[in-house]
Protein backbone atom coordinates (compact mmCIF):
# COMPACT_ATOMS: atom_id res chain seq x y z
CA UNK A 1 0.00 0.00 0.00
CA UNK A 2 1.03 3.40 -0.53
CA UNK A 3 -0.40 6.49 0.58
CA UNK A 4 -0.12 9.86 -1.24
CA UNK A 5 -1.55 13.07 0.76
CA UNK A 6 -5.45 12.22 -0.37
CA UNK A 7 -5.25 8.79 -1.65
CA UNK A 8 -5.02 5.57 -0.12
CA UNK A 9 -4.12 2.51 -2.41
CA UNK A 10 -3.73 -1.22 -1.32
CA UNK A 11 -1.61 -3.77 -3.05
CA UNK A 12 -1.34 -7.27 -3.12
CA UNK A 13 2.78 -7.58 -2.23
CA UNK A 14 2.67 -10.98 -3.86
CA UNK A 15 1.33 -9.29 -6.93
CA UNK A 16 1.46 -5.52 -6.82
CA UNK A 17 -1.31 -5.53 -10.25
CA UNK A 18 -3.95 -6.77 -7.54
CA UNK A 19 -5.47 -3.81 -6.10
CA UNK A 20 -7.51 -4.35 -3.23
CA UNK A 21 -8.42 -0.81 -2.20
CA UNK A 22 -8.22 2.47 -3.27
CA UNK A 23 -9.82 4.95 -1.04
CA UNK A 24 -9.80 9.29 -0.25
CA UNK A 25 -7.79 9.55 3.08
CA UNK A 26 -10.32 11.26 5.04
CA UNK A 27 -8.37 14.14 6.78
CA UNK A 28 -6.87 15.09 9.87
CA UNK A 29 -10.37 16.59 10.62
CA UNK A 30 -12.39 13.05 10.45
CA UNK A 31 -9.85 12.50 13.47
CA UNK A 32 -10.74 14.92 15.70
CA UNK A 33 -14.68 13.95 14.41
CA UNK A 34 -14.12 10.44 15.61
CA UNK A 35 -12.69 11.36 19.00
CA UNK A 36 -15.90 13.46 19.99
CA UNK A 37 -18.40 11.09 18.43
CA UNK A 38 -16.50 8.06 20.63
CA UNK A 39 -16.32 10.80 24.01
CA UNK A 40 -20.10 11.07 22.99
CA UNK A 41 -20.35 7.12 23.52
CA UNK A 42 -18.04 6.64 26.48
CA UNK A 43 -20.34 7.77 29.18
CA UNK A 44 -22.74 4.54 28.79
CA UNK A 45 -20.12 1.61 27.62
CA UNK A 46 -18.73 2.47 31.46
CA UNK A 47 -22.07 2.16 33.70
CA UNK A 48 -23.37 -0.65 31.14
CA UNK A 49 -21.84 -2.99 33.43
CA UNK A 50 -18.99 -5.60 33.68
CA UNK A 51 -21.26 -7.95 31.99
CA UNK A 52 -22.46 -6.34 28.96
CA UNK A 53 -18.64 -5.31 28.77
CA UNK A 54 -17.73 -8.95 29.15
CA UNK A 55 -20.59 -10.43 26.84
CA UNK A 56 -19.74 -7.89 23.95
CA UNK A 57 -16.04 -8.72 23.82
CA UNK A 58 -16.86 -12.67 23.85
CA UNK A 59 -18.98 -11.95 21.19
CA UNK A 60 -16.49 -10.22 19.20
CA UNK A 61 -14.00 -13.39 19.92
CA UNK A 62 -16.70 -15.83 18.58
CA UNK A 63 -17.20 -13.23 15.57
CA UNK A 64 -13.73 -13.75 14.75
CA UNK A 65 -13.64 -17.49 15.12
CA UNK A 66 -17.29 -17.47 12.92
CA UNK A 67 -15.01 -15.22 10.30
CA UNK A 68 -11.22 -17.01 10.00
CA UNK A 69 -11.16 -18.38 6.87
CA UNK A 70 -11.77 -15.04 5.76
CA UNK A 71 -9.45 -12.75 7.37
CA UNK A 72 -6.65 -14.93 7.11
CA UNK A 73 -7.45 -15.04 2.86
CA UNK A 74 -7.60 -10.84 3.51
CA UNK A 75 -4.03 -10.92 5.52
CA UNK A 76 -2.72 -13.28 2.67
CA UNK A 77 -3.87 -10.75 -0.05
CA UNK A 78 -3.15 -7.51 1.84
CA UNK A 79 0.11 -7.97 3.68
CA UNK A 80 1.36 -11.26 2.02
CA UNK A 81 0.89 -13.05 5.81
CA UNK A 82 2.03 -16.79 4.43
CA UNK A 83 -1.41 -18.60 5.09
CA UNK A 84 -0.61 -20.58 8.30
CA UNK A 85 0.84 -17.74 10.02
CA UNK A 86 -2.26 -16.00 8.88
CA UNK A 87 -4.63 -18.14 10.77
CA UNK A 88 -2.50 -18.70 13.72
CA UNK A 89 -2.92 -14.56 13.65
CA UNK A 90 -6.70 -14.56 13.37
CA UNK A 91 -6.74 -17.61 16.47
CA UNK A 92 -4.91 -15.06 18.49
CA UNK A 93 -6.64 -12.90 17.52
CA UNK A 94 -10.08 -14.59 19.11
CA UNK A 95 -8.17 -15.45 22.22
CA UNK A 96 -7.05 -12.11 23.00
CA UNK A 97 -10.73 -10.86 23.04
CA UNK A 98 -11.73 -14.09 24.73
CA UNK A 99 -9.03 -13.43 27.27
CA UNK A 100 -10.00 -9.56 28.20
CA UNK A 101 -13.47 -10.79 28.07
CA UNK A 102 -12.77 -11.99 31.69
CA UNK A 103 -11.28 -8.57 32.80
CA UNK A 104 -14.44 -6.44 33.19
CA UNK A 105 -15.36 -9.31 36.13
CA UNK A 106 -11.48 -8.05 37.63
CA UNK A 107 -11.22 -6.35 40.74
CA UNK A 108 -10.97 -2.62 40.02
CA UNK A 109 -8.91 -1.67 43.33
CA UNK A 110 -8.26 -2.28 46.83
CA UNK A 111 -9.74 -1.33 50.24
CA UNK A 112 -7.49 0.29 53.28
CA UNK A 113 -7.71 1.42 57.14
CA UNK A 114 -7.49 5.12 57.61
CA UNK A 115 -4.21 6.23 58.79
CA UNK A 116 -5.91 7.56 61.81
CA UNK A 117 -9.62 7.90 62.63
CA UNK A 118 -12.64 6.22 61.44
CA UNK A 119 -13.58 5.65 58.00
CA UNK A 120 -12.53 3.62 54.86
CA UNK A 121 -10.14 4.63 52.13
CA UNK A 122 -10.54 3.06 48.75
CA UNK A 123 -8.13 3.14 45.56
CA UNK A 124 -10.46 2.44 42.21
CA UNK A 125 -9.10 2.46 38.51
CA UNK A 126 -11.49 4.49 35.74
CA UNK A 127 -11.07 4.93 32.15
CA UNK A 128 -9.34 7.67 30.57
CA UNK A 129 -12.20 8.25 28.07
CA UNK A 130 -11.42 7.72 24.15
CA UNK A 131 -8.01 5.45 23.53
CA UNK A 132 -6.16 6.74 20.30
CA UNK A 133 -5.02 3.63 19.20
CA UNK A 134 -2.66 3.80 16.05
CA UNK A 135 -1.07 0.43 14.65
CA UNK A 136 1.70 -0.84 11.80
CA UNK A 137 0.69 -3.59 9.05
CA UNK A 138 2.60 -6.64 9.73
CA UNK A 139 -0.14 -7.98 12.72
CA UNK A 140 -3.58 -6.70 11.18
CA UNK A 141 -5.65 -8.06 13.56
CA UNK A 142 -3.77 -9.08 16.60
CA UNK A 143 -2.15 -5.71 17.36
CA UNK A 144 -5.67 -3.71 16.53
CA UNK A 145 -6.62 -6.41 19.07
CA UNK A 146 -4.84 -6.51 21.93
CA UNK A 147 -5.34 -2.83 22.24
CA UNK A 148 -8.99 -2.55 21.61
CA UNK A 149 -9.98 -5.53 23.91
CA UNK A 150 -8.34 -4.10 27.17
CA UNK A 151 -9.13 -0.09 26.39
CA UNK A 152 -12.62 -1.73 26.05
CA UNK A 153 -12.72 -4.25 28.94
CA UNK A 154 -11.56 -0.95 31.14
CA UNK A 155 -14.97 0.78 29.91
CA UNK A 156 -12.86 3.22 27.19
CA UNK A 157 -14.12 4.02 23.94
CA UNK A 158 -11.79 3.58 21.19
CA UNK A 159 -10.37 5.31 17.57
CA UNK A 160 -8.11 2.96 15.57
CA UNK A 161 -5.91 4.55 13.41
CA UNK A 162 -4.52 1.51 11.22
CA UNK A 163 -1.55 1.36 8.91
CA UNK A 164 -2.61 2.31 5.21
CA UNK A 165 -1.14 -0.52 4.35
CA UNK A 166 -3.37 -2.82 6.57
CA UNK A 167 -6.98 -0.78 5.76
CA UNK A 168 -8.36 -3.70 4.14
CA UNK A 169 -8.00 -5.52 7.18
CA UNK A 170 -8.87 -3.04 9.81
CA UNK A 171 -12.34 -2.03 8.01
CA UNK A 172 -13.29 -5.93 8.20
CA UNK A 173 -12.40 -6.37 11.63
CA UNK A 174 -14.40 -2.93 12.09
CA UNK A 175 -17.58 -4.93 10.77
CA UNK A 176 -16.76 -7.43 13.12
CA UNK A 177 -16.28 -5.64 16.48
CA UNK A 178 -19.03 -2.91 15.54
CA UNK A 179 -21.56 -5.86 15.37
CA UNK A 180 -20.53 -6.50 18.92
CA UNK A 181 -20.27 -3.48 20.11
CA UNK A 182 -23.10 -0.32 20.66
CA UNK A 183 -23.00 2.75 18.15
CA UNK A 184 -19.63 5.05 18.62
CA UNK A 185 -18.17 2.57 20.57
CA UNK A 186 -15.19 1.73 18.47
CA UNK A 187 -14.63 3.61 15.09
CA UNK A 188 -11.62 2.53 12.31
CA UNK A 189 -10.08 5.75 10.94
CA UNK A 190 -8.12 5.16 7.67
CA UNK A 191 -5.11 7.08 7.23
CA UNK A 192 -1.51 7.73 7.42
CA UNK A 193 0.67 10.19 9.60
CA UNK A 194 -1.64 13.09 9.40
CA UNK A 195 -4.95 11.10 10.93
CA UNK A 196 -2.45 9.41 13.18
CA UNK A 197 -0.97 12.67 14.25
CA UNK A 198 -4.78 14.54 14.98
CA UNK A 199 -5.61 11.54 16.58
CA UNK A 200 -2.96 12.09 19.16
CA UNK A 201 -3.84 15.69 19.32
CA UNK A 202 -7.56 14.71 20.61
CA UNK A 203 -7.60 11.26 22.46
CA UNK A 204 -7.62 11.13 26.04
CA UNK A 205 -4.48 8.35 25.71
CA UNK A 206 -2.20 7.03 23.32
CA UNK A 207 -0.92 3.58 22.51
CA UNK A 208 0.81 3.13 19.46
CA UNK A 209 3.18 0.29 17.38
CA UNK A 210 5.37 1.18 14.61
CA UNK A 211 8.60 2.06 13.91
CA UNK A 212 10.60 4.30 16.55
CA UNK A 213 10.88 7.26 14.35
CA UNK A 214 7.08 7.45 13.91
CA UNK A 215 6.99 6.35 17.32
CA UNK A 216 9.40 9.27 18.93
CA UNK A 217 6.81 12.06 16.73
CA UNK A 218 3.80 10.57 18.90
CA UNK A 219 5.59 10.43 22.32
CA UNK A 220 6.30 14.09 21.82
CA UNK A 221 3.22 14.73 20.71
CA UNK A 222 1.17 13.28 23.84
CA UNK A 223 3.76 14.02 26.34
CA UNK A 224 3.05 17.52 25.06
CA UNK A 225 -0.66 16.94 25.75
CA UNK A 226 -0.16 15.37 28.97
CA UNK A 227 -1.51 12.40 28.31
CA UNK A 228 -0.82 8.62 29.06
CA UNK A 229 1.46 7.63 26.05
CA UNK A 230 2.46 3.90 25.39
CA UNK A 231 5.07 2.90 22.55
CA UNK A 232 6.02 -0.24 21.13
CA UNK A 233 8.57 0.34 18.52
CA UNK A 234 11.33 -1.29 16.31
CA UNK A 235 13.86 -3.97 17.24
CA UNK A 236 17.28 -5.49 16.39
CA UNK A 237 16.81 -8.43 18.10
CA UNK A 238 20.11 -10.99 18.68
CA UNK A 239 20.06 -14.90 19.11
CA UNK A 240 23.16 -15.91 21.51
CA UNK A 241 24.26 -19.45 20.75
CA UNK A 242 26.26 -21.02 23.01
CA UNK A 243 28.50 -23.94 22.16
CA UNK A 244 26.21 -26.59 24.62
CA UNK A 245 23.32 -25.84 22.46
CA UNK A 246 21.79 -28.39 20.33
CA UNK A 247 22.92 -26.79 17.27
CA UNK A 248 20.27 -27.95 14.48
CA UNK A 249 17.55 -27.42 17.14
CA UNK A 250 18.78 -23.50 17.29
CA UNK A 251 19.82 -23.53 13.92
CA UNK A 252 15.88 -24.23 12.93
CA UNK A 253 14.64 -22.15 15.58
CA UNK A 254 16.89 -19.23 14.28
CA UNK A 255 15.97 -19.88 10.63
CA UNK A 256 12.18 -19.47 11.24
CA UNK A 257 12.94 -16.52 13.58
CA UNK A 258 14.76 -14.91 10.43
CA UNK A 259 12.74 -15.68 7.62
CA UNK A 260 9.08 -16.29 8.87
CA UNK A 261 6.71 -13.59 7.16
CA UNK A 262 9.72 -12.74 5.97
CA UNK A 263 11.24 -10.95 8.96
CA UNK A 264 8.50 -8.37 8.81
CA UNK A 265 7.81 -8.65 13.19
CA UNK A 266 9.96 -6.49 15.54
CA UNK A 267 11.13 -9.79 17.11
CA UNK A 268 12.50 -11.24 14.25
CA UNK A 269 16.05 -12.21 14.75
CA UNK A 270 18.77 -9.51 13.17
CA UNK A 271 21.86 -10.77 14.18
CA UNK A 272 23.12 -14.15 15.01
CA UNK A 273 26.02 -14.57 18.05
CA UNK A 274 27.68 -17.88 18.03
CA UNK A 275 30.00 -18.27 21.04
CA UNK A 276 33.51 -20.13 20.83
CA UNK A 277 33.10 -23.43 18.97
CA UNK A 278 29.66 -22.72 18.11
CA UNK A 279 30.61 -20.97 15.18
CA UNK A 280 31.27 -23.59 12.67
CA UNK A 281 28.76 -25.72 13.09
CA UNK A 282 26.36 -22.83 13.28
CA UNK A 283 27.28 -21.12 10.45
CA UNK A 284 27.03 -24.53 8.31
CA UNK A 285 23.49 -25.25 10.04
CA UNK A 286 21.76 -21.81 9.75
CA UNK A 287 22.94 -21.06 6.08
CA UNK A 288 21.10 -24.97 5.18
CA UNK A 289 18.39 -24.23 7.49
CA UNK A 290 17.96 -21.00 5.71
CA UNK A 291 18.53 -22.90 1.89
CA UNK A 292 15.85 -24.86 3.17
CA UNK A 293 12.69 -22.31 3.62
CA UNK A 294 10.20 -22.30 1.80
CA UNK A 295 9.48 -19.09 -0.11
CA UNK A 296 6.86 -18.37 -2.59
CA UNK A 297 3.05 -17.55 -2.59
CA UNK A 298 2.19 -16.58 0.70
CA UNK A 299 -1.64 -18.36 -0.23
CA UNK A 300 0.40 -21.40 -0.11
CA UNK A 301 -0.10 -22.90 3.61
CA UNK A 302 3.70 -24.27 3.10
CA UNK A 303 5.17 -21.02 2.51
CA UNK A 304 7.61 -19.79 5.24
CA UNK A 305 8.89 -16.55 3.59
CA UNK A 306 6.48 -14.99 1.29
CA UNK A 307 7.05 -11.52 0.18
CA UNK A 308 7.94 -8.00 1.64
CA UNK A 309 5.62 -5.55 2.04
CA UNK A 310 6.19 -3.13 -0.76
CA UNK A 311 9.50 -2.56 -3.34
CA UNK A 312 11.03 0.00 -0.90
CA UNK A 313 11.18 -2.93 1.88
CA UNK A 314 12.89 -4.92 -0.76
CA UNK A 315 15.13 -2.48 -2.18
CA UNK A 316 16.22 -1.71 1.38
CA UNK A 317 16.87 -5.52 2.52
CA UNK A 318 19.23 -5.66 -0.58
CA UNK A 319 21.20 -2.84 -0.03
CA UNK A 320 21.91 -3.37 3.85
CA UNK A 321 23.02 -7.24 2.77
CA UNK A 322 26.01 -5.10 -0.22
CA UNK A 323 29.40 -5.52 0.15
CA UNK A 324 29.27 -8.39 3.17
CA UNK A 325 30.08 -12.03 2.34
CA UNK A 326 26.73 -14.05 1.68
CA UNK A 327 26.76 -17.64 3.21
CA UNK A 328 22.68 -18.11 2.37
CA UNK A 329 20.59 -16.31 0.30
CA UNK A 330 21.66 -13.13 -1.49
CA UNK A 331 19.56 -10.57 -4.22
CA UNK A 332 18.35 -13.80 -6.31
CA UNK A 333 16.89 -13.33 -10.01
CA UNK A 334 13.98 -10.89 -10.23
CA UNK A 335 10.57 -12.59 -10.68
CA UNK A 336 12.00 -16.01 -8.94
CA UNK A 337 9.49 -16.05 -6.91
CA UNK A 338 6.75 -14.94 -8.04
CA UNK A 339 5.58 -11.10 -9.32
CA UNK A 340 5.55 -9.36 -5.88
CA UNK A 341 8.41 -8.29 -3.85
CA UNK A 342 10.75 -11.38 -2.64
CA UNK A 343 14.05 -11.58 -1.36
CA UNK A 344 15.23 -15.16 -0.05
CA UNK A 345 16.08 -15.38 3.31
CA UNK A 346 19.73 -14.41 3.82
CA UNK A 347 22.86 -14.90 6.01
CA UNK A 348 26.20 -12.25 6.22
CA UNK A 349 29.26 -12.40 7.70
CA UNK A 350 31.84 -10.02 8.51
CA UNK A 351 30.05 -7.15 8.66
CA UNK A 352 32.02 -4.18 10.61
CA UNK A 353 30.48 -3.11 13.99
CA UNK A 354 29.52 0.13 12.95
CA UNK A 355 27.88 -1.58 9.90
CA UNK A 356 24.52 -0.65 9.38
CA UNK A 357 22.88 -3.97 9.98
CA UNK A 358 24.25 -3.74 13.50
CA UNK A 359 22.78 -0.52 14.05
CA UNK A 360 19.43 0.28 12.52
CA UNK A 361 16.51 -2.09 12.11
CA UNK A 362 16.41 -3.49 7.85
CA UNK A 363 12.62 -5.29 8.57
CA UNK A 364 13.49 -8.48 6.20
CA UNK A 365 14.44 -11.78 6.07
CA UNK A 366 18.56 -11.06 6.67
CA UNK A 367 20.75 -11.39 9.61
CA UNK A 368 24.39 -11.35 10.53
CA UNK A 369 26.64 -13.75 12.15
CA UNK A 370 28.78 -12.56 14.42
CA UNK A 371 31.33 -14.42 16.24
CA UNK A 372 32.24 -14.06 20.17
CA UNK A 373 34.87 -15.07 22.51
CA UNK A 374 32.73 -16.19 25.40
CA UNK A 375 29.41 -15.23 26.71
CA UNK A 376 30.14 -11.82 28.64
CA UNK A 377 31.69 -11.31 25.26
CA UNK A 378 28.15 -11.90 23.26
CA UNK A 379 26.25 -10.06 25.46
CA UNK A 380 27.76 -7.22 25.16
CA UNK A 381 27.34 -7.80 21.23
CA UNK A 382 23.86 -8.33 22.28
CA UNK A 383 23.66 -5.32 24.31
CA UNK A 384 25.34 -2.99 21.80
CA UNK A 385 22.16 -1.56 20.04
CA UNK A 386 20.10 1.20 20.48
CA UNK A 387 16.91 -1.17 20.44
CA UNK A 388 16.30 -3.69 23.30
CA UNK A 389 13.27 -5.50 22.42
CA UNK A 390 14.08 -9.19 22.63
CA UNK A 391 16.79 -11.78 22.69
CA UNK A 392 16.50 -15.54 22.13
CA UNK A 393 19.42 -18.06 23.89
CA UNK A 394 20.39 -21.26 23.32
CA UNK A 395 22.29 -23.04 25.50
CA UNK A 396 21.46 -26.87 27.77
CA UNK A 397 23.29 -24.61 30.87
CA UNK A 398 20.93 -23.84 33.28
CA UNK A 399 23.98 -21.13 34.88
CA UNK A 400 24.47 -19.87 31.32
CA UNK A 401 20.75 -19.28 30.83
CA UNK A 402 20.33 -17.99 33.93
CA UNK A 403 23.56 -15.47 33.41
CA UNK A 404 21.86 -14.24 30.07
CA UNK A 405 18.70 -13.53 31.96
CA UNK A 406 21.17 -11.47 34.00
CA UNK A 407 22.45 -9.18 32.07
CA UNK A 408 20.77 -8.87 28.70
CA UNK A 409 19.14 -5.22 28.09
CA UNK A 410 16.42 -6.34 26.43
CA UNK A 411 12.43 -6.53 27.79
CA UNK A 412 11.55 -9.84 26.89
CA UNK A 413 14.56 -12.98 26.71
CA UNK A 414 13.28 -16.44 25.29
CA UNK A 415 15.81 -19.23 26.45
CA UNK A 416 15.77 -22.29 23.63
CA UNK A 417 12.88 -20.60 22.11
CA UNK A 418 12.63 -18.50 18.59
CA UNK A 419 12.79 -14.91 19.28
CA UNK A 420 9.41 -14.35 17.63
CA UNK A 421 6.58 -15.11 19.16
CA UNK A 422 4.69 -13.74 21.78
CA UNK A 423 2.54 -14.88 24.90
CA UNK A 424 -0.80 -12.29 24.93
CA UNK A 425 -1.37 -12.38 28.61
CA UNK A 426 2.27 -11.68 29.83
CA UNK A 427 3.53 -8.03 29.48
CA UNK A 428 5.43 -7.36 26.35
CA UNK A 429 7.68 -4.64 25.73
CA UNK A 430 11.41 -3.43 25.51
CA UNK A 431 14.17 -1.06 26.92
CA UNK A 432 15.57 1.59 24.67
CA UNK A 433 14.69 2.55 21.60
CA UNK A 434 12.37 -0.31 21.28
CA UNK A 435 9.70 1.11 23.73
CA UNK A 436 8.17 4.02 26.18
CA UNK A 437 5.92 4.30 28.51
CA UNK A 438 4.35 1.35 30.28
CA UNK A 439 3.59 -2.56 28.74
CA UNK A 440 0.88 -3.65 26.96
CA UNK A 441 -1.05 -7.19 26.96
CA UNK A 442 -1.58 -9.15 29.73
CA UNK A 443 -3.08 -7.44 33.32
CA UNK A 444 -0.71 -4.38 32.54
CA UNK A 445 -2.70 -3.08 29.32
CA UNK A 446 -5.71 -2.59 31.84
CA UNK A 447 -3.62 -0.57 33.92
CA UNK A 448 -2.56 1.18 30.90
CA UNK A 449 -5.53 2.06 29.95
CA UNK A 450 -7.02 3.23 33.12
CA UNK A 451 -6.18 6.00 35.83
CA UNK A 452 -6.24 5.04 39.63
CA UNK A 453 -8.58 7.56 42.03
CA UNK A 454 -7.96 7.48 45.78
CA UNK A 455 -11.50 7.79 48.05
CA UNK A 456 -11.26 8.59 51.33
CA UNK A 457 -14.80 7.79 53.05
CA UNK A 458 -15.88 9.59 56.28
CA UNK A 459 -18.72 8.99 58.50
CA UNK A 460 -21.17 11.84 58.32
CA UNK A 461 -19.60 13.91 60.98
CA UNK A 462 -16.75 12.01 62.22
CA UNK A 463 -14.02 14.93 61.21
P1 LIG B 1 5.21 3.04 10.77
O1 LIG B 1 5.92 3.67 11.89
O2 LIG B 1 5.50 3.46 9.38
O3 LIG B 1 3.62 3.21 10.94
C1 LIG B 1 2.96 2.77 12.11
C2 LIG B 1 1.68 3.56 12.25
O4 LIG B 1 1.98 4.91 12.60
C3 LIG B 1 0.84 3.65 10.99
O5 LIG B 1 -0.52 3.58 11.34
C4 LIG B 1 1.19 5.03 10.44
O6 LIG B 1 0.21 5.56 9.58
C5 LIG B 1 1.32 5.81 11.74
N1 LIG B 1 2.14 7.02 11.69
C6 LIG B 1 3.26 7.23 10.96
N2 LIG B 1 3.76 8.47 11.24
C7 LIG B 1 2.95 9.02 12.18
C8 LIG B 1 2.94 10.27 12.86
N3 LIG B 1 3.85 11.19 12.65
N4 LIG B 1 1.95 10.50 13.76
C9 LIG B 1 1.00 9.57 14.01
N5 LIG B 1 0.96 8.38 13.36
C10 LIG B 1 1.92 8.10 12.46
O7 LIG B 1 5.45 1.43 10.92
P2 LIG B 1 4.99 0.25 9.94
O8 LIG B 1 5.84 0.25 8.70
O9 LIG B 1 3.51 0.25 9.78
O10 LIG B 1 5.37 -1.03 10.83
C11 LIG B 1 6.64 -1.58 10.90
C12 LIG B 1 7.34 -1.12 12.17
O11 LIG B 1 6.54 -1.47 13.29
C13 LIG B 1 8.69 -1.79 12.41
O12 LIG B 1 9.59 -0.82 12.87
C14 LIG B 1 8.39 -2.80 13.52
O13 LIG B 1 9.50 -3.15 14.31
C15 LIG B 1 7.35 -2.08 14.29
N6 LIG B 1 6.56 -3.01 15.11
C16 LIG B 1 6.79 -3.01 16.45
C17 LIG B 1 6.08 -3.91 17.24
C18 LIG B 1 6.30 -3.94 18.74
O14 LIG B 1 5.40 -4.39 19.44
N7 LIG B 1 7.43 -3.49 19.23
C19 LIG B 1 5.14 -4.78 16.67
C20 LIG B 1 4.95 -4.74 15.28
C21 LIG B 1 5.66 -3.83 14.51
Amino acid sequence: MTATPSTLVSRNPADPDDVLLRISAPGPRAATDAVERARAAQPAWLPAGAAARSAALGAVAAAVEAAADELAALAVREVGKPLTEARAEVARTAAVWRYYAQAPYEPTGTVHETAAGPGLLLTRRRPHGVAGLITPWNFPFAIPSWKSAPALAAGNTVVLKPAPEATACAQKLAEIVQGALPEGVFTVLPGGAAEGAALVDAADAVSFTGSTAAGRTVTRAASARGIPVQAEMGGLNAAIVLPDADIARAAAHIAAAIAGYAGQKCTATSRVIAVGAALGPLREALAEALRAVPVGDPADAATVCGPLISAAARDRVAEAASGLRVLAGGAGPEGSHGPGWYVSPTLVEQAPHDHRLLREEVFGPLAALLPADDLAHAVRIANAVPYGLVTSVHTAGLDTALAGLDRLDTGMIRINAPSTGVDFHLPFGGTKASSHGPREQGRAALEFYTASRTYTLCPAGAI
